[in-house]
C-alpha cells in the first residue's frame, strides 16, 4: 500500500498497487504547479480517503487541455486526481511512501529551464513521445 497526501494533510489517498511508470516533465505548466515527477496510477489502484472537498480542479485555457487538481486548503498539486482514465498522473512529491519505481524517462526536454540540471540516465525526449 502507497500512501499519499497534501501538504496540510486534508487530502488523502492510497495506491493498492505500485504505479505502473515515473516521468519527469519539462513543460511549463508542471513547473508552474511544481509537479514536474509524476507517477502514472492504476484507476483501480487509486483510493481516496479523504478530503474530496478540498479538491479543487483547475481547468486550462486552450490550447492546454490537462486538467489539473491541488488541495484548496494547501495548494498543493494532485495532478490529475479525480480522473475518468484507466491511468493518470499525480506529482510523486504527493506520496509518503516508497513508489517502487524511479524516475524512466523525461519529456519536453526542450522547455527545460537552464537551471534545472538532468542527473539521471533515463531517457529523454524533446517533446511529448505520445
Ligand atoms: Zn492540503
Ligand atoms: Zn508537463
Amino acid at each position: 500500500m502507497i500512501k499519499g497526501s497534501c501538504c496540510c494533510g486534508a487530502v488523502k489517498f492510497e495506491l493498492t498497487s505500485a504505479p505502473s511508470m515515473m516521468g519527469t516533465c519539462h513543460c511549463s505548466r508542471c513547473r508552474k504547479l511544481g509537479a514536474s515527477t509524476l507517477v502514472f496510477a492504476d484507476q483501480k489502484s487509486f483510493n481516496l480517503l479523504q478530503g474530496q472537498e478540498f479538491i479543487q480542479k483547475y481547468e486550462p485555457a486552450p490550447p492546454f487541455s490537462y486538467v489539473r487538481t491541488f488541495c484548496k486548503k494547501c495548494g498543493t498539486a494532485l495532478g490529475e486526481i479525480g480522473s475518468e482514465s484507466e491511468s493518470f498522473p499525480i506529482p510523486v512529491n504527493c506520496l509518503d511512501d516508497d513508489p517502487e519505481i524511479r524516475n524512466q524517462f523525461h519529456v519536453f526536454v526542450s522547455s527545460k529551464p537552464v537551471w534545472y540540471e538532468i542527473c539521471d540516465a533515463a531517457q529523454q525526449f524533446q517533446e511529448n513521445p505520445a
